[in-house]
């Protein structure tokens, strides 16, 4: 275990399993309803996630990232501004959003409304976490990895200060780390 890490809250191994349930489920529910997904990764904290999900995906599919930033301005909370766009046009396709973890719900809310504004046919979430507790705006994800508590978490692409993105597993840093 790093140095710096408290406790471990998802382990590697459940990470892998719930992988590959989740990769089984997206399969199952996409062939069933006859469609590609193009599968959208926020950069950077999903992108050991999409990398490990996607081969669990026995069907086509593309992939396509996005990075976004919340204005943390009063007037303009919620607002994302985009910092890296998608590809090529998204008219009429089925987005699966892949996010490392649903907090407040900000970001996925404005990124929803963002990519059907884009003409997206239909836009589905899957989070590796979600955090309850802390949500601001009322969305869920409809695949979900792991239900946490309300912990600051970092490892498997979550960060503190860039740091810790490529630990293995997710946990949460000793306290003596934030100072
Ligand atoms: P939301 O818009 O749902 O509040 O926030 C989502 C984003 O906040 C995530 O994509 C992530 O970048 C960041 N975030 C929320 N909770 C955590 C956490 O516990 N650890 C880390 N490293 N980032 C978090």
């Amino acid at each position: 275990m790093h140095q710096d890490v408290k406790k471990v809250l998802v382990s590697p191994e459940a990470i892998e399993q719930r992988c590959r349930e989740l990769g089984k489920q997206i399969s199952d529910d996409y062939r069933r309803d006859g469609e590609i997904p193009v599968l959208v990764a926020l950069l950077k904290g999903s992108v050991p996630f999409l990398a490990k999900l996607i081969t669990y995906i026995d069907i086509d599919i593309e992939f396509d990232f996005m990075d976004v930033k919340s204005y943390e301005g009063t007037e303009s909370i919620g607002d994302v501004r985009i910092l890296k766009d998608l590809d090529r046009s998204i008219k009429g396709a089925s987005i699966l959003l892949v996010e490392d973890i649903v907090d407040t719900g900000r970001t996925l809310h404005e990124v929803s409304k963002l990519l059907l504004n884009k003409g997206a046919g239909r836009v589905k979430i899957v989070s590796l976490l979600d955090k309850p507790s802390r949500r601001v705006i009322p969305i869920e994800a409809d695949y979900t990895g792991f239900v946490i508590p309300n912990e600051f978490v970092i490892g498997f692409g979550l960060d503190f200060n860039e740091k810790y993105r490529n630990l293995p597993y997710v946990g949460v840093l000793k306290d003596e780390c934030y100072l």
